[in-house]
């Protein structure tokens, strides 16, 4: 057992704009505990939470500061945990801080770098790696994800992955069993044998926490994360095996609304928004309090699953995040005080250990099969299973003479074997058996008269057993074809779903074969297990469902979605993550030939010397005489081998390295895509309402929709939108200028400044709509469609005049 308290670390993020300094120091002498000094600005000192206090020291088992690599705050938080939970610990990390403090960053990692990965797959290629390197024990590793919102649970590992909502996932809910202990009944578990797994399983519930994210429920915000690595070892040959669990926790924003008092200056009361948070700190405060019996750890599903790690059986570390800024003073000083009262907190970890039937059984039959063998040498006579025919018959022998001895002190001698003992007791049980028959059988002959019908009913008897057989057997017939006929129709449906799905993907690819998304499968590893299938089929759903938005865009929103990529801040760094991703690849590609031919070379300096050896001694033979010439040349090839060895290793090792990076880089890519297009549909969706808002030019020449509320004219808004969207790229073709980008100004993600109505020519876009227009460049041929789109470019080109005008 080892008992501890709950570690406390503090994480500074980098601020966001250039930070006046002196807000925060860190005293981190190496022989004194660390602490963390927050010093209120002048400012704001005088109405701050009712205290006169200028600054607050809090202090911690360790402080990071801004500049803190993830490889820093991996090593010196997560590793340890990560090696207890190796051992056969319960741990758990968890990150505590408001809402951009960087919890998921350091749980889950940057979506950007390589270098940005965060604790879980730090954790999971650290685990993986240790997994392999221990032969001693067998190990089974198995993953789940959880997110509870709004106190309900949802199963981010979702195998169907239909979701494009939270509550499309599958609810998870609390089960309490007699002893107390509390089951989360529907979150799926899913074994991962491998990192490369287990990281396909993390961007699988990564990617579904953002597309059940909708800007209305920011739910990453509001919502507990829960990843957890269940790790099960056993010796070879034991019956033990034991469990541990490690959760990986990234909270909700701590932030709470505050209420301002008069003059808006006293803090007096704060409210959570996060009720679940607000029973944590409940149970963190019972927990830090001595003398409570009771812990109010039922109030939340978030407590209620954290239970063990919070006062229990855990090792468990708080990650506290702070952005030391100015305004978020408060909030970081309400996190640090919260992990002052986390760190009194005492937790008392066991090994989990249990006994596995199966292995008990074989663990038992080995035992007895040595104690027989021990007998067999003690007694000088081996045993078997059952008495020989011979014994047997001895034994019988030995009976009938002990039951004619009319001696009274006539004893049965069979010795100290228990199966010859067994044996005489069958044996005399049975005469006895017979011999009441044989008596019963005289009195009732003597008592009744023969009766007749006995044989009679004997008949009647064994023909009604045979048909209760013949029907039964008919019935497990029956039975069983059903059984087959269900799972035909199951395997069908579910063939033609999973082949549904790939033949989309493979049609709607978004990537051209020459990406490197398109040379993932050819490289690297091809799945072997059924495990590896599964992770596939999950991955090509999710791509298929971000496909299966391209496949129903119109050819506009296509190209639309074409610009809206192609000026998007993230663009630059898929770009850049692509081209890192092509150099990988060349990297590995040129690795794998460099590895081809040190391998061939290898082989050919083998040969050589085999060559050589035999070459030597057939000479020695012949000549009979020694040629030590040969030897320093046998000497330099084999360094020579040596030398390739070492260099073949060294590519080898560099080329898994590769290969991981290249799978994280991938997983990346594929987010920020995810990501892209949501936003693009957020855009898209908002972009179409915003046009039947404001422009009523559109609506009064909307002649050929004369219900601008249903649905087809929703569809007809978006149309026309795309189509300016692409004609606004023909205008920028052609060096018009920026009416294309006009089209998107309305985006809040771009960055791409907004271009002012009042450009410097603002009739040159009314010429070319002028021009566009009248002149017989031919539109889309379907007139309804094009009369909208002359309708909307005329509306359009209408408000940037009156807009200039104005502004003139
Ligand atoms: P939270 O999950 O607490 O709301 P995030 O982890 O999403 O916050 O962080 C907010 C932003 O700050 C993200 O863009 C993230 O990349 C960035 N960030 C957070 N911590 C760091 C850090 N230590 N170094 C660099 N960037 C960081
Ligand atoms: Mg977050």
């Amino acid at each position: 057992m080892v008992k501890q308290t709950i570690q406390i670390f503090a994480r500074v993020k980098p601020p966001a704009r250039k930070q006046q300094s002196g807000i925060y120091s860190i005293d981190d002498d190496e022989n004194l505990t660390p602490c963390l000094e927050i010093i209120i600005p002048r400012d704001l000192a005088d109405g701050f939470v009712n205290n006169k206090r200028e600054s607050y020291k809090f202090i911690f088992q360790r402080i990071f500061d801004q500049d803190a690599k993830q490889e820093i705050i991996f090593e010196n938080i997560a590793k340890p945990v990560a090696e207890s939970v190796l051992a056969g610990y319960n741990g758990t990390i968890f990150a505590y801080g408001q809402t951009g403090s960087g919890k998921t960053f350091t749980i889950t990692g940057g979506a950007e770098r390589y270098s940005d990965r965060g604790i879980i797959p730090r954790t999971l290629s650290y685990i993986f790696e240790q997994l392999q390197k221990d032969s001693s024990k067998i190990y089974t590793t198995h993953i789940s994800y959880l997110e509870i919102y709004n106190e309900c649970g949802y199963d981010l590992l979702d195998p169907r992955h239909e979701a494009s909502r939270l509550e499309d996932l599958p609810k998870v809910t609390l089960l309490e069993d007699t002893d107390q202990n509390i089951h989360l009944k529907n979150l799926s578990l899913h074994q991962a044998t491998n990192e490369e797994e287990a990281l396909n399983l993390l961007f699988l519930g990564d990617t579904n926490r953002m597309i059940a994210e909708t800007p209305m429920n920011q739910a990453s915000t509001r919502s507990h994360c829960i990843f957890t690595i269940h790790l099960s070892s056993k010796e070879p040959g034991s019956a033990t095996v034991r469990h541990a669990k490690l959760h990986l926790v990234d909270l909700a924003g701590s932030e709470r609304v505050a209420k301002s008092g008069v003059g808006g200056q006293l803090l007096t009361e704060a409210k959570y928004i996060n009720l679940s948070l607000h029973y944590l700190e409940q149970v963190i405060i019972a927990l830090s309090e001595k003398n409570r019996s009771h812990i109010p750890y039922r109030n939340s599903m978030m407590t209620s699953v954290l239970r063990d790690s919070l006062g229990g059986n855990c090792m468990t570390t708080m990650i506290a995040t702070l952005s030391l800024e100015k305004r978020n003073i408060d909030e970081s000083i309400s996190t640090c005080r919260f992990a002052q009262r986390v760190a009194l907190i005492k937790n008392e970890a066991v090994l989990n250990e249990e006994i596995d039937p199966r292995s008990m059984i074989i663990c038992l039959q080995k035992e007895i099969q040595e104690l027989k063998d021990e007998l067999a040498l003690v007694t000088g006579e081996q045993r078997t299973e059952a008495l020989t025919e011979a014994e047997l018959l001895q034994l019988e022998k030995l009976i009938t003479s002990f039951l004619e001895d009319q001696d009274p002190q006539s004893r049965l001698e069979v010795g100290a074997d228990m199966r010859k003992i067994h044996h005489c007791f069958h044996h005399l049980k049975k005469l006895l058996n017979d011999k009441k028959i044989l008596g019963n059988s005289t009195v009732s002959s003597e008592i009744k008269e023969p009766d007749c019908q006995e044989p009679v009913r004997e008949e009647e008897y064994k023909k009604l057993r045979d048909l209760l057989k013949q029907r039964d057997n008919e019935i497990n017939i029956l039975v069983n074809m059903l059984k087959k006929e269900k799972k035909k129709t199951q395997d069908a449906l579910h063939c033609s779903s999973v082949d549904r799905g790939e033949i989309r993907l493979i049609q709607s690819s978004p990537f051209p074969p020459g990406n490197p998304e398109g040379q993932r499968t050819s490289l690297f590893s091809a799945p072997t297990q059924s495990q590896d299938c599964s992770m596939l089929r999950n991955r090509s759903s999710l791509l298929h469902k971000k496909s299966g938005m391209r496949e129903e865009m119109s050819l506009g929103r296509q190209e639309a979605f074409e610009i809206f990529k192609r000026d998007h801040a993230d663009s630059v760094t898929i770009d850049d993550n692509k081209q890192i991703l092509k150099q990988r690849f060349s990297e590995a590609k040129a690795l794998g030939e460099s590895i081809n031919e040190a391998r061939s070379k290898i082989g050919h300096l083998k040969e050589e010397i085999t060559r050589r050896h035999i070459q030597q001694v057939a000479l020695e033979v012949s000549e009979n005489m020694a040629f030590p010439s040969t030897a320093d040349q046998e000497g330099r090839l084999r360094s020579q081998l040596e030398e390739e060895k070492r260099r073949y290793k060294i590519m080898f090792t560099r080329l898994k390295a590769l290969k991981v990076e290249i799978e994280h880089l991938q997983l990346l890519m594929d987010k920020a895509k995810v990501k892209l297009q949501k936003e693009f549909e957020a855009w898209w969706a908002e972009e179409a309402t915003h046009l039947q808002v404001n422009s009523p030019a559109v609506n009064s020449l909307d002649h050929a929709k004369p219900s601008p509320q249903s649905s087809e004219s929703q569809q007809d808004q978006s149309q026309l939108l795309s189509s300016q969207s692409s004609r606004g790229r023909e205008a920028q073709d052609q060096g018009t200028g920026n009416f294309g980008v006009c089209v998107l100004s309305g985006r809040k993600v771009s960055p791409s400044p907004c271009p002012s109505p009042c450009s410097p020519e603002p009739s040159s876009t009314g010429t070319w709509l002028e021009g566009r227009t009248t002149s017989s460049v031919p539109l889309t041929g379907d007139s309804q469609t094009d009369s909208d789109i002359l309708a909307f470019l005329k509306a359009r080109q209408n408000i940037l005049q009156k807009k200039c005008l104005g502004s003139n």
